[in-house]
């Protein structure tokens, strides 16, 4: 199926590896040109050659920067131009317990997590509503349907996002826009293999044995690809899916349990 984006131009951010990289990858492999960002500059330009190979013909420039700041932001949208597809992503926050946690915890984690894809949707949205096309995709998480206990900064930060998205994706549906939101369940990238390796301390064989293990757990008997992950990604910014709009999508291999 061919997803009527070839030419476009979109920002993807925090895409050197895992869900974002998965997600750059499936828009170019689309035709789409993409600009991609993230703070260390081998892995980008490593992840920029990668795409490159795999779609050869689109433009891929690289933004190295923190996309949770003022400066990464402004880097990031001049690189990128006129943006016809946003794909927001970040780091998420830590784990841990909300005794822990001070104002500036919280602070950070809401920077990341609502603030930063907020304003970077404010920054194009007029200009999309303009050409009368525009795809918005927020990576999230699945705790914001199903929240993780320790992952309290992120099943706060994001539902703030979704609460903001559910009310601006309306309000621009008109002008050809679709904003959704991707709630990944659980993707085997770089942020999965640290968050099951005990604090290091399983490695090489061990962490092999406990990956495996955990896969059971899910329905699909495995965790997802950032690969599968960016071509739903790509469809959500297709033409096909101009109808869709608002709407928070589960990508879980059916790790929640519920109807709705
Ligand atoms: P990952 O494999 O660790 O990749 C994270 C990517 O984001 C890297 O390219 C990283 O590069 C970049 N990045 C991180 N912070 C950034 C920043 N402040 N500015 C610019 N780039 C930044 O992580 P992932 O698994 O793809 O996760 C992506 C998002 O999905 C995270 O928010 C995560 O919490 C969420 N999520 C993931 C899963 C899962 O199973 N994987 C499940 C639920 C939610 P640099 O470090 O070089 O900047």
């Amino acid at each position: 199926m061919d997803f009527g984006i070839r030419g476009r131009n979109a920002l993807v951010c925090a895409a050197s590896k895992g869900l974002g990289f998965g997600s750059a990858l499936a828009l170019a492999k689309e035709g789409v040109n993409v600009t991609i960002t993230a703070r260390g500059v081998e892995t980008l330009e490593a992840a920029a050659k990668k795409i490159r190979e795999a779609a050869p013909g689109v433009t891929v420039k690289t933004v190295a920067g923190d996309i949770t700041t003022v400066e990464g932001r402004e880097q990031a949208l001049s690189v990128a131009g006129e943006i016809d597809i946003l794909v927001n992503n970040a780091g998420g926050p830590p784990p841990g317990d909300f005794r822990d946690w001070e104002r500036e915890h919280w602070i950070k984690a809401l920077d990341a997590n609502m603030i930063t894809p907020i304003l970077l949707a404010k920054a194009v949205v007029d200009k999309m509503a303009a050409r009368k096309f525009g795809r918005i995709v927020n990576i999230t998480s699945s705790s914001v349907k199903a929240p993780i206990p320790v992952l309290g900064l992120s099943n706060g930060a994001r539902s703030g996002l979704h609460g903001f998205i559910a009310g601006l994706s309306r309000q621009v549906a008109k002008d050809g826009i679709t904003i959704n939101n991707l709630l990944p369940g659980r993707f085997l990238t770089d942020r999965l293999k640290v968050t099951m390796n005990k604090g290091g301390t399983l490695q090489g064989e061990a962490l092999e044995a406990e990956i495996a293990k955990q896969a059971t757990t899910v329905p699909a008997g495995r965790f997802g690809t950032a690969e599968e992950f960016g071509q739903v990604c790509a469809f959500l910014c297709s033409t096909q899916a101009a109808y869709m709009t608002g709407q928070n999508v589960l990508l879980d291999g059916g790790n929640y349990p519920g109807s709705f």
